[in-house]
């Protein structure tokens, strides 16, 4: 297992087993580090589906999250979650 993917497990099992709880934010922040994520500073909304905007403002830039599921992830697209 990844090293960073075992560092995220092994969070998350911690605040499970000591009856915390987690945000989206906090997910976030940790799925990032984990480099199940990643973030791109985009001008517009890079897709359909791109909510951006909606968390970051009305001005760009925004910073858009990408599930990294390929060596390059895809930016919000029409149609269901991949
Ligand atoms: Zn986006």
């Amino acid at each position: 297992m990844d090293r960073k993917i075992k560092a995220l497990v092994v969070k998350l099992a911690e605040v499970c087993w000591n009856g915390g709880t987690l945000d989206g934010g906090e997910l976030q922040e940790m799925l990032v580090e984990a480099g199940v994520l990643i973030d791109v500073v985009v001008n517009e909304p890079c897709g359909e589906r791109c909510r951006c905007s909606e968390y970051y403002g009305v001005a760009p830039p925004w910073v858009c999250y990408r599930l990294v599921t390929t060596r390059r992830p895809k930016p919000h697209q029409a149609g269901p979650p991949t």
